[in-house]
């Protein structure tokens, strides 16, 4: 699933492709990927004849900022976009297709169709709608160490389903959980309160870390993320521990064990994360 490195590349790369353009009309093949207004003929209508004026990533949301609404889509497994012309074949998998007045068209494609998109009107986005109860976004300047001990604080949850919890921390899945947990040296299922304020610390300077380097390598590609125009991410040559079970730690050569915490494949090293 793309986290928050790889939305926020799929944002900077699609910008620069569609900001400006207009909505001529939509096509909508699979109506269950449109939440709001659950009517699909209401979503094909707002959007009509409206201008994409910014795009901004809020979490692992995409918001596409129009004239009087945003169009918020969550990319779930496997959601991708790219911009075609209109004369260029429609690949398999297109469920949702803007078609705009210059003849272009951005088309959203999701092989296991869990994504979603809603519309509401602009400036109601903060209190309603999918992005309305979303946590601290982590690379925010408000999100310091004291934030992150008060988030902690009092909380008997494991670290790790606690950090995927996006009323807390946005952002965060899997992938980037498990290598901030190894380079704080922290066992994923360490109840929140437990952790020490050197630990704290730690984790934060790691969560931030990865993230940022993360971002600056356009992304992680393990399965099918590609970017808004179409390229791979290169962040998964750089992972330190997430699939890389049986490989030998990067600090201290022991084999990188996978097991399950809250459901999820999680990767740590046993003698750098001990519990
Ligand atoms: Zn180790």
């Amino acid at each position: 699933m793309p986290e928050l490195p790889e939305v926020e590349t799929v944002v900077r790369t699609l910008g620069g492709l569609v900001v400006g353009k207009q909505i001529e009309r939509v096509s909508v093949h699979l109506p269950r990927i449109i939440r709001t207004p659950d009517d699909v003929e209401a979503f094909k209508s707002l959007l009509a004849g409206q201008t994409i004026q910014a795009i901004k990533r809020r979490a692992k949301f995409i918001q596409f900022i129009l004239d009087r609404d945003v169009l918020i889509s969550h990319l779930r497994m496997e959601g991708r976009y790219g911009l075609y012309q209109a004369d260029e074949p429609v690949e398999k998998h297109t469920h949702v297709i803007i078609h705009f007045t210059d003849g272009t068209e951005l088309r959203y494609r999701d092989v296991r169709q869990f994504g979603t998109m809603d519309v509401i009107p602009l400036g109601t986005e903060t209190t309603t709608g999918p992005l309305a109860k979303l946590g601290v976004e982590p690379l925010d300047e408000s999100f310091t160490v004291d934030v992150l001990r008060q988030l902690l604080k009092d909380r008997s949850t494991k670290i790790k389903p606690l950090l995927l919890n996006q009323e807390c921390i946005v952002g965060l899945g899997n992938i980037y959980v498990d290598e901030s947990l190894f380079k704080a040296g922290i066992h994923p299922e360490r109840p929140a309160r437990k952790l020490t304020r050197k630990q704290v610390a730690s984790l934060h300077a790691s969560i931030v870390s990865t993230l940022a380097e993360a971002v600056e390598q356009g992304g992680s590609s393990i399965k099918s993320y590609v970017n808004g125009q179409g390229e791979m991410g290169m962040f998964q040559q750089s992972l330190l521990v997430y699939g890389r079970k049986d490989e030998p730690c990067v600090r201290c050569g022991t084999p990188i064990v996978r097991f399950v915490v809250g459901g999820r494949g999680t990767h740590i090293c046993p003698k750098c994360q001990k519990k």
